[in-house]
């Protein structure tokens, strides 16, 4: 990108921000219906494409931290390390968000092997503010954001290209030698609202005030993230975000 798009974009998130700034202002006095509608289903499927997925099943034990895939366990509800509950959510994910926060993941991989990715949706409760700005908890973990850009994605039909925020991310580690090393990888995601999606935090801030003020509504927001390995130097990992997304797309549509 260079400097000229870069302040235009500049301009355009600081408009929004203060769009959502004022929103949030108003927000507080006046009166809100809350609503249940999510504009997705809180499912991820089986099969997306030629991937299939598995559950994933975590120990809410912090000292323990296990993880399990859900048909690797003859009791999949208890931790055969610690005796913990086991739970969909990692310890993390359960001490950041509000109990009612709905969320399911699953680990997708291909014939052969190529390309696993984790999809995670995470539905936001009672409290709206239930979802953050993902740069925080990636950066907060360790992981250095290398590049960060919105892939504008073909849907099938009529629809307007999906817009997904991707982050290409490194972590430094030491090998089993000792040795430093690097993991890379990608982290993708997009917002959806009741008839609304966007791959932007600022945007959806905006559209959440908006709602509350014109529609009188609040209706709880998701949030759809996936993860997976990349190699350095290389783009291939947007090809199979894309291949991935553009297909589970449909499958979380509400039915009418
Ligand atoms: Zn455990």
């Amino acid at each position: 990108m260079d400097k000229m798009q870069t302040s235009a974009l500049g301009t355009r998130l600081f408009v929004i921000a203060a769009l959502a700034a004022t929103a949030w202002a108003l927000v507080y006095k006046t009166g809100v219906a809350s609503s249940d509608e999510a504009g997705i289903v809180l499912h991820l499927p089986e099969q997306v494409g030629d991937w299939r997925g598995v559950d994933l099943l975590f120990c809410p034990n912090r000292d323990c931290g296990a993880q399990y895939s859900a048909g690797q366990l003859e009791d999949p509800t208890v931790c055969p390390k610690c005796g913990a509950s086991l739970g969909n959510m990692n310890w993390a994910e359960r001490s950041m968000l509000p109990a009612d926060t709905g969320l399911v993941r699953k680990y997708y991989t291909r014939p052969g092997g190529r390309d696993p990715l984790h999809a995670t949706i995470v539905l936001s409760g009672n409290d709206r503010s239930s979802i953050h700005r993902p740069q925080v908890c990636m950066t907060a973990a360790g992981h250095e954001i290398v590049a960060e850009r919105v892939v504008r994605i073909p849907l099938a039909g009529p629809a307007e290209p999906l817009e997904v925020m991707v982050l290409d991310m490194a972590k430094s580690y030491s090998d089993a030698n000792g040795a430093p090393a690097v993991y890379s990888s990608y982290y993708a995601y997009w917002f959806v609202g009741k008839d609304r999606e966007t791959a932007s935090h600022l945007a959806r801030m905006f559209w959440m005030g908006y709602d509350r003020i014109v529609r009188g509504v609040s209706h709880r927001w998701a949030y759809i993230a996936l993860s997976g390995q990349r190699r350095p130097g290389s783009d291939a990992h947007l090809q199979t975000i894309a291949d991935f997304a553009s297909q589970l797309h449909p499958a979380l549509l509400k039915p009418e």
